[in-house]
């Protein structure tokens, strides 16, 4: 199997040293080893979610620490608002609905970001218990400003759950400080490890909410996993995904030792270089420029080529693998995944490709 230079939204390049780890011999769950492992994990992590209250580790992909969220800190009835822009605001909502919460989408449009005034104006008069907002929006490259949306929600009283599925340890979020009282993310992502763990916190106000939710739960019972977090020798309820604990483990002691305002530099460097070669390529970015990702971008594709050939073009000739549009984006736009472990040669590598793809299919 040829290995691929993975510049998708996810999975994402593995470094070599979180690689032999990952395929290393897995620890038992219930040793010494482990618990000093786990407790490394979990304080690497409240350093990257810029929180004091617990992060808990669940064996699922991102979406299962949505579910979680949803299942652990509502009850039936409850009104949310989701304000989407986008494939993953809607799976928000999808799975509020699903848990029978009383959850209206507001679809800011895909390519766009959320509207404050229009969110300030639905957060003011509409009772809502909580919003539910993506940070960054993969399947359109548009990062919402979390930090005065969540101003706004904390202004009306809202609780503010916010999906950092793929941007928390890419760009800048601060949980306690920004008023965030449930923030998810994933290990495929921006944390550089394969896929296998999502990642939960929670603040006080969220750890009340928990306490009176009548929402089924038992594997993501999230109250039980902090008890496990908070033992002396800190485990998990079940067998988690110990190959991707030890990958998470390692790969998050790289990133503080490389110091996250670093890696947020570098992102916004990588951000800017794709976007200023798209442009030189005569190529048009699907959102604003001002609210462009750092981590994703996405390329309107022009009439005269086919999405799918660019594709498989860099895929085929170059060994680079990008990704489409998603849903109404399908066949569209092409989206560049810069997030994660990306180093320059590969960024060259990869715009490089994109360059000969259009030169080829055009
Ligand atoms: N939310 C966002 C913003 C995402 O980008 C993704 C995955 O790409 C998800 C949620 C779902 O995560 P997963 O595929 O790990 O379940």
């Amino acid at each position: 199997m040829k290995e691929m230079i993975l510049m998708t939204p996810g999975p994402t390049m593995v470094p070599e040293d979180v690689k032999k780890v990952a395929g290393a011999q897995p620890l038992h769950h219930r040793t010494e080893d482990f618990y000093e492992l786990f407790s490394n994990l979990n304080k690497n992590l409240k350093e990257i979610f810029k929180t004091k209250n617990e992060v808990i580790t669940l064996t699922s992909s991102g979406t299962g620490g949505m579910e979680a969220v949803i299942a652990n800190l509502f009850s039936t009835g409850d009104k949310v608002l989701v304000a989407s822009i986008g494939y993953f605001g809607e799976r928000f909502y999808d799975i509020a609905r699903a848990y029978g919460l009383d959850a209206e989408l507001q679809d800011f449009g895909w390519g766009n970001a959320v509207d404050l005034d229009v969110l300030e104006d639905k957060l003011k008069n509409g009772n809502y218990k909580a919003l539910l907002v993506t940070h960054n929006e993969t399947s359109t490259g548009v990062t919402n400003n979390v930090k005065e949306i969540a101003k706004i929600a904390n202004k009306y009283g809202v609780a503010i759950v916010v999906d950092a599925v793929s941007s928390l340890g890419g760009i800048p979020l601060e949980m306690d400080e920004w008023g965030i009282d449930a923030v998810i993310t994933c290990s495929q992502k921006c944390l550089m490890s394969p896929p296998g763990l999502s990642f939960v916190a929670l603040s006080e106000r969220a750890w009340k909410m928990a306490e009176t939710s009548n929402l089924p739960k038992y594997y993501f019972s999230l109250k039980k996993a902090r008890e496990g977090v908070l033992k002396p020798n800190p485990d998990t309820p079940a067998t988690p995904a110990v190959s991707t604990i030890m990958a998470v483990a390692k790969a998050t002691n790289m990133l503080l030792e490389l110091g996250l305002d670093n890696v947020y530099k570098r992102q916004a460097e990588y951000g800017k270089r794709v976007r200023e070669y798209i442009k030189s390529l005569g190529l048009e970015l699907l959102p604003e420029e001002k609210i462009a990702s750092d981590l994703i971008t996405a390329i309107k594709v022009p009439e005269k080529y086919k999405a799918s050939e660019i594709i498989s073009h860099m895929k085929e000739k170059h060994g680079v693998l990008i990704t489409g549009g998603q849903g109404p984006l399908k066949g569209k736009i092409i989206r560049i995944g810069h997030m994660g472990y990306v180093t320059e040669k590969m960024l060259t590598k990869t715009l490089e490709a994109l360059k000969d793809a259009i030169d080829k299919e055009g």
